[in-house]
């Protein structure tokens, strides 16, 4: 086919599949067509925008998550508290300082090797844990920034964040201590940063196997 010939049946094929999309709303089918069309900046709008649970009634901010593209390590706790609700920015309160340090540990740095995030985008009121249909509302976005950051690992911190992606039921104590596999990408889980603030004697031990263990895969990997 002669350049301009193909340069022509290239654009008929964006805009047959953008026509479509326009038309049916059917994303699925063109898998192509999201590849082209998804990005950080377009979910970040969507969450801006987002009325799909009732958190968007209380939040101050949307918090979406932030850090580099191809992050080595994703992190990922369950909502965001007062200081996120406040500023729109991820584990930036007393929690957040502590987990940098754990990262410091491992020597990941936040601005350079971390996306941080959380599985529900809007502040719960009074902190209380996210609700299952929260939840269920929220995690495509969730979804959509693996699978376009692509990390080398993630780091699922709590309770509620290590169930929703390992898909199990068990408390942290007894998930953590093992790496599974979200949907093609590893994923190690361990306890969040404020309940071993609260408990430093009973968590920071295994936490610091769970942070060897990150580092021992991202070593390797
Ligand atoms: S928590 Fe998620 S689903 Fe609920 S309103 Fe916020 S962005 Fe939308």
């Amino acid at each position: 086919m002669k350049n301009n010939e193909k340069i022509l049946a290239d654009f008929c094929d964006v805009l047959n599949l953008t026509t479509d999309y326009l038309t049916t709303g059917n994303k699925s089918k063109h898998s192509e067509f999201e590849i082209l069309s998804d990005s950080m900046e377009q979910i970040e709008k969507e969450i801006d925008l987002c009325t799909k649970c009732r958190l968007c009634e209380t939040r101050t901010n949307t918090v979406p998550g932030r850090g580099p593209q191809n992050p080595r390590l994703m992190i990922i706790g369950e909502g965001p508290g007062a200081e996120e609700d406040k500023t729109g920015l991820p584990f930036v309160g007393r929690a957040g300082k502590y987990m940098d340090k754990w990262m410091d540990a491992i020597g990941l740095k936040r601005e350079k090797d971390l996306f941080i995030g959380n599985i529900v985008k809007c502040r719960p009121p009074g902190n209380r844990d996210p609700l299952p249909e929260e939840m269920t509302a929220c995690l495509p976005y969730l979804e959509r920034q693996i699978k376009l950051l692509k990390p080398d690992l993630i780091l699922s911190v709590g309770r509620i964040s290590s169930q929703v992606l390992t898909g199990r039921s068990e408390g942290i104590g007894r998930l953590r201590g093992r790496t599974y596999d979200y949907k093609g990408t590893a994923l190690i889980p361990t306890y969040h940063p404020s309940g071993v603030l609260r408990n430093p004697n009973e968590y920071r031990k295994p936490v610091w196997e769970d942070l060897k263990r990150v580092k021992a895969y991202l070593d390797e990997h």
